[in-house]
């Protein structure tokens, strides 16, 4: 009999032996960079002779992994395995199945720091956000072991005179995953963990910016007992065989998670049948944010304070649900910037392999032109009131930014920028507010801090986001608390954690027998 799904609480690092096993693993890990990985098809280790590295951003040069490159030739063989393994896969007990998620589950806990220090180093995590990432991946096979339990039990259909109906839940197929980087390790784990345990089998397409991470979960299913086929992992370049991969006749399925540029073309290619294909083709797409932050006069500024800075800055602005936009009523504005700005200047930059280091760097280069692009064409919008630079030091540093005074329609309080920049707008009324909040093309996340009822309710009513939050941060989604997924331009609404989520992942079938009773 298993427990009731619970969250994972998070690593308290003001213990002195937490602090020394997070070191400890960073140093293992660190001894690790010279190592150069395989693809991984149908539960053989592949070599393609064609190399991608992997570096830490928060010192540029440093490889923290070298990685056999997939090419189209590989695509084909891993969907041949993944197809062969789901003729097994598929028939496979969903008990059984949920068993391989739990043990995968515990195999994770035991080397959470490990996978926190590749975190720290791969993707530029500072510790507790690493930490989060690797509790939300516990999370996500736990909870997603327990729901296909759920999917698996007899489910309800309406009782007839002379019939015996039921309807079971199967597997589609062999699924394209192709997660970000900016969760590497929980994003790829839920996506991953949901196909699978519904019956389907995988080929994974790893972030290149993010494949060491993504390298860990293989070895994990393979220690979990997962049979040859189920996953396969081929890193290898989106521009170069994403399109390849998700035209493919034998794809079932698409799990994205990424960008709304990269999300819409999947959507467009997918929906083209290629030739010999006999299905049409499901996508669950999760894509960008540009997530608002509303505080009215009545707030707890203290609370909405620390809201913002964490929302907006945390793990450097590069979450889709980050807050990149602020609405401050006028009477507050004046009092609540002047706060903000001196916090955001008290924020601590550079290496995040130094836990003292709160703020670490943008993932690669074109993140950190494509940022600071943005903060050029903010200078002509609003009024930089701080940041608006580089950081010292040999990573991708770029220091908080705050404009103020933007105005509604600029491209910086429009666009995703995906870093530590925040726009300030000024309202009058919460009508106002609602309405410039719900002025974007994306509906990912947002938060009210108010301790006025009807603002609380009207934003229950017309706040327009799929995750919002009342006197809460608008970022750090729970598994199971907290079902994650947006709006318009935000993607396909999927719920991840949620329970609705393992559904997109199987089909209904209804049978019915005549009998004489
Ligand atoms: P991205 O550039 O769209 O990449 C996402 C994944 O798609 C990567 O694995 C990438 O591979 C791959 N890819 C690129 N081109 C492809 C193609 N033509 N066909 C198939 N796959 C292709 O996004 P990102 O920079 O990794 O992540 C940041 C974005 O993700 C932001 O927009 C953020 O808001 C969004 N995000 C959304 C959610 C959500 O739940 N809504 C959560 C997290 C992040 P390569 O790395 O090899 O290019």
């Amino acid at each position: 009999m298993l427990e009731p799904f619970r969250n994972q609480s998070y690593i308290d690092f003001s213990i002195e032996a937490n602090r020394q096993a997070q070191d400890r693993a960073l140093e293992e890990v660190r001894r690790q960079f010279d190592r150069v990985y395989p693809l991984w098809i149908g539960g053989k280790e592949v070599e393609s002779g064609d190399f991608l590295k992997s570096y830490d951003p928060s010192d540029k040069q440093q490889v923290v992994g070298t990685f056999h490159r997939a090419s189209r030739q590989h695509v084909d063989q891993a969907i041949a395995a993944a197809e062969k393994a789901f003729e097994e896969w598929r028939w496979v007990d969903p008990k059984e199945r949920a068993i391989v998620l739990l043990r995968a589950a515990e195999i994770l806990k035991r080397r959470r720091f490990e996978i926190n220090a590749w975190m720290i180093y791969e993707v530029g995590k500072n510790w507790l956000e690493a930490d989060a990432d690797t509790a939300e991946a516990i999370d996500f096979l736990e909870f997603y072991a327990r729901e296909m339990l759920r999917y698996s039990e007899r489910q309800p259909v309406t009782p007839v005179k002379g019939e015996c109906p039921e309807l079971v839940y199967i597997p589609l197929g062999v699924g394209a995953v192709i997660p970000p980087w900016n969760f590497p390790m929980a994003i790829l784990t839920g996506m991953t963990s949901a196909a699978i345990v519904t019956g389907n089998t995988v080929v994974l397409k790893p972030a290149s910016d993010s494949p060491a991470v993504g390298y860990r979960l293989v070895e994990i299913f393979r220690e979990a007992g997962l049979p040859d086929g189920v996953l396969n992992y081929l890193p290898g370049s989106g521009g170069e065989i994403g399109d390849y991969l998700v035209q493919h006749p034998r794809i079932r399925f698409v799990a994205f998670t990424g960008s709304k540029e990269v999300g819409l073309r999947i959507n467009e290619l997918a929906a083209k049948p290629s030739p010999g294909q006999i299905w049409i083709k499901r996508t669950i797409l999760e894509m960008g944010g540009k997530d608002t932050i509303i505080v009215d006069p009545s707030a707890d500024l203290d609370a909405a304070l620390q809201g913002v800075i964490n929302s907006a800055f945390g793990f450097q602005g590069q979450k889709c649900s980050a807050c990149s936009r602020l609405i401050l009523f006028e009477d507050i504005y004046e009092e609540f910037l002047e706060r903000l700005i001196a916090a955001t200047e008290k924020i601590t930059i550079g290496p995040v392999r130094d836990p003292k280091n709160w703020l670490g760097p943008v993932i690669n280069q074109a993140s950190e032109a494509k940022i600071l692009h943005y903060i050029a064409i903010g200078k002509n919008e609003g009024k930089l009131v701080t940041g608006g630079e580089k950081a010292p030091g040999n990573g991708y540093f770029i220091k908080p930014t705050i404009f103020r005074d933007v105005q509604p329609g600029a491209r910086i309080e429009q666009e995703e920028i995906f870093g530590p920049v925040l726009s300030v707008l000024k309202v009058r009324t919460f009508e106002e507010a609602i309405r410039l909040a719900n002025a974007t093309e994306y509906g990912l996340t947002g938060s009210l801090y108010s301790r006025d009822r009807r603002h609380i309710q009207e934003a229950k009513l017309k706040f327009h986001v799929g995750n919002l939050y009342i006197n809460r941060k608008c970022t750090g989604a729970l598994v199971g608390v907290h079902p994650f997924g947006g709006f318009n331009m935000s993607g396909t609404d999927s719920k991840a954690g949620g329970r609705d989520y393992l559904l997109l992942f199987l089909q209904a079938k209804s049978v019915s027998e005549k009998v004489d009773y």
